[in-house]
């Protein structure tokens, strides 16, 4: 989508992946300073250091401690994330306001913290955050005591594998998102809910990851009769943002969307 929208700009870029591993963020920043990159999207695991890494943050990414764009400033390093209005977008196109309603959220890494802020400064009553204890754990209740304290919404942090908490917070819920890497090709047969009779029909039952473009808990999801979307429109989205931060237009969202995300 980023080749296609710099040809329709005429801009004289060119989008390229790189597979890079977490301690290799420094020498990938330095690289991208030497060839004069103009920026770079990132993605997991990496996002949480190239927040400790960059020469600057934008006001959000200092506040969840993650970068998912870069844009080079003559040398100086900016980091941004867009994944929080990526999610919004997503939640937009499919017709659901979080305004007033409890929420329960898979995740503490990059992408669910900037869903669970952005979640909660839109107006989310209660917001239920389930991760695994490990890596992302005590970043998650710090995150919950800067909901609490700076907005409206009541917070709570529970262990993923506590699946009495995970049943009732989702009883009390009416929307459900996952923004954990469970299910996310190449595997695909992973899934963060451990049992389908959880999903009752009226729960709304989003995942963040595109591909598959139908995880298992999707899947299941829809057995059950539940509303269900994917990340794809996020994808876009906070896509559109990263690409307006490097060039200052904005992508051609229509003909993206009728091309590669139709179907
Ligand atoms: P990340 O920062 O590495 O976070 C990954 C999250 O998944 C963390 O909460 C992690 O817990 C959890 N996790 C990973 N493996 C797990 C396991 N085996 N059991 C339980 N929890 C596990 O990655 P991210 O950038 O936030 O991305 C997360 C997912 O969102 C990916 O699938 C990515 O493709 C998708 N995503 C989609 C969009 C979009 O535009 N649609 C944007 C960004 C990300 P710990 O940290 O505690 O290990």
């Amino acid at each position: 989508m980023y080749n296609f929208s710099f040809q329709y700009h005429n801009l004289d870029y060119a989008y390229m992946a790189f597979d890079i591993k977490e301690d290799q963020v420094p020498a990938a920043l330095d690289a991208m300073r030497l060839f004069k990159m103009r920026g770079c999207n990132v993605t997991m695991p990496c996002k949480n250091k190239v927040a400790q890494c960059v020469d600057e943050l934008s006001p959000a990414a200092k506040i969840i401690g993650a970068v998912n764009t870069i844009v080079n400033e003559d040398g100086k390093l900016v980091g941004h994330i867009t994944d929080g209005i990526g999610f919004v977008r997503n939640l937009k196109e499919h017709g659901v306001d979080v305004k007033g309603k409890k929420m329960v959220v898979l995740g503490a890494g990059g992408a669910a913290t900037a869903i669970e802020i952005q979640a909660a400064l839109d107006g989310v009553s209660t917001l239920h955050i389930f991760n695994r204890k490990g890596r992302s754990w005590e970043r998650a209740l710090k995150l919950a005591d800067t909901i609490n304290a700076n907005t409206s919404c009541k917070a709570t942090v529970s262990d993923l594998a506590d699946e009495a908490s995970l049943r009732q917070a989702l009883e009390a819920s009416t929307i459900l998102t996952n923004a954990t890497s469970l299910g996310m090709a190449p595997h695909a047969d992973t899934c963060p809910i451990p049992d389908a009779s959880m999903l009752r029909p009226e729960l709304i039952v989003s995942d963040i990851i595109y591909n598959p473009k139908q995880t298992r808990l999707l899947q299941m999801a829809s057995a059950n009769g539940c509303a269900t979307f994917n990340g794809l429109y996020m994808l876009l989205f906070q896509g559109a943002e990263a690409f307006r931060l490097w060039t200052g237009k904005e992508m051609p969202i229509e003909p993206i969307r009728e091309h590669y995300f139709k179907g």
